[in-house]
């Protein structure tokens, strides 16, 4: 049996799309399960649209990702002569000829078709013509007028086409320049492409593209056409309903982890087992599975997608990656003096590092702001606040037990309800209603910076 190899074929026109992503793992994950190879290929033949930075962009998130290439990245924009040359055996095997409609011309033929209730689409005035070549004419594909061509897709089955839709498409342009199709379907034969999976948005492409194949002799490929990735409006994922760039999400706080699990899921599912790595990808992972129908990017599943490989993380890798997270906010995760029963203690607070770095300010930084909703609501009587940092004060072993106990034997004795004694200590401490549970939130401090921060709310409070 043939080695796979599997390609991703990004346009450098924008900055690397989760979509893409997706494509991507999908063709990774494919190559690695078959123990074949992953290729990249940069196709910026549309030099207009195409930037160095947006492929800089692209190769180094995929590569940082973990959707290494097992060779080095082509482009196709050093690759013209291969193109020409691929054109120049067409033309010789007569499965090609000159073409010299104006634009005018093919615009009225247009109108005409359109007016009279046909498909519009170019009639194959010139193939008989035998023109020759001028700085008018473009090379366009002999497409074989009747039978058909049959993708056999592994996501879709069989999908067929009739050759007598299909015009006689462009291969080279009046200025001699390649167009997308021939230099696709050269490169992926000089890569050794076997399996083309892509979005499903290229299926109408591939029947021209087999045209072009057959007419350079070259063996046929493995199709599969991946679902669209939608975003929760049903509609196409665009900028409009999401954040559409891979590094977006890494900005926030996602974990690599979590995005390739979450991607994966786009058309693809385990059963129950949702939460999953790369090596059980390349297990687990059926490209026959894969669904048809479109598949939600829905946020709310990688957050919670997210929280469960942050879960899953060793203390020592969650500090390290959540550093980053804490530098920007000017925070050094050890100037804290119990810096690891704090992050311990937070690390669940919050479905991303960035949501979780905001989260621990107040365990770091003087409170500047309080919440004054929650002083309106729960602080009522200062003194109870008063009789609790008096009480607190005189504790010797400062624990999350005994503090625990204190606080609970002062609320059964005034009667008082949880929150009338837990909040105002909580907002002292933090600013806000928000902490884990509070005696290991005081624990998280010493002693003396938690009666400060008490005396700090009631000199503002009075
Ligand atoms: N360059 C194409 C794109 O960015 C991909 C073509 C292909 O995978 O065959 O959509």
């Amino acid at each position: 049996m043939k080695a796979i190899v599997t390609r991703f074929a990004p346009s450098p026109t924008g900055t690397l799309h989760i979509g893409g992503v997706r494509t991507a793992l999908f063709n990774y994950v494919y190559a690695k399960q078959n123990n074949g190879k992953f290729l990249i290929r940069i196709e910026d033949t549309d030099t207009e649209r195409s930037t160095k930075e947006y492929e800089k962009n692209i190769l180094d998130n995929l590569r940082s990702i973990g959707l290494k290439p097992d060779e080095d990245p082509i482009n196709q924009s050093e690759r013209n002569e291969i193109y020409l040359k691929a054109a120049e055996k067409i033309l010789q095997s007569g499965n090609a000829y000159w073409c010299d409609c104006s634009h005018e011309e093919l615009e009225e033929m247009r109108k005409a078709q359109i007016a009279a209730g046909e498909k519009p689409m170019y009639d194959g005035r010139s193939r008989n013509l035998r023109l020759e070549r001028s700085n008018k004419t473009v090379l366009r594909l002999a497409t074989p007028e009747d039978g058909e061509i049959v993708v056999n897709d592994l996501i879709r089955g069989k999908i067929k086409f009739n050759n007598n839709e299909l015009d006689d498409l462009i291969l080279l342009r009046s200025d001699g320049s390649p167009t997308y199709h021939l230099c696709n379907v050269v490169d992926d034969y000089e890569q050794k492409v076997t399996t083309v999976i892509r979005g499903e948005d290229h299926i109408s492409n591939t029947p021209r593209q087999i045209h072009i194949q057959n007419a350079l002799g070259y063996p046929e490929l493995e199709y599969a056409h991946l679902p669209l990735v939608l975003g929760t409006d049903k509609k196409r994922l665009s900028k409009r309903n999401a954040a559409t760039s891979l590094e977006e999400y890494r900005d926030k706080g996602y974990l690599d982890s979590a995005i390739l699990n979450t991607l994966a899921r786009l058309g693809w599912s385990q059963g129950e087992n949702d939460v999953f790595y790369m090596n059980d990808l390349i297990k687990e992972f059926n490209i026959k599975d894969v669904q048809k129908a479109g598949a939600i990017f829905d946020i709310t599943k990688l957050d919670w997608l997210n929280s469960q490989h942050l879960a899953n993380l060793s203390i020592e890798s969650f500090k390290e990656q959540l550093q980053p997270f804490l530098q920007q906010l000017d925070i050094d995760i050890e100037d804290h003096e119990n810096s690891n029963k704090l992050i311990e203690a937070m690390r669940t607070c919050d479905n991303t590092f960035s949501g979780i770095a905001k989260s621990l300010i107040p365990y770091y930084k003087d409170i500047i702001e309080y919440d004054e909703k929650a002083i309106e609501k729960f602080i009522n009587d200062k003194n109870i606040l008063i009789e609790l940092r008096d009480l607190l004060n005189k504790i010797d072993n400062w624990s999350q037990e005994v503090i625990d106990s204190v606080l609970k034997e002062y609320q059964l004795k005034n009667e008082l309800s949880v929150p009338a004694v837990n909040q105002p200590i909580r907002i002292s401490l933090t600013g806000s209603t928000k902490s884990p549970g509070l005696g290991l939130t005081l624990s998280i401090f010493t002693k003396n910076r938690a009666i400060e921060r008490i005396n700090k709310l009631l000199d503002k409070l009075s």
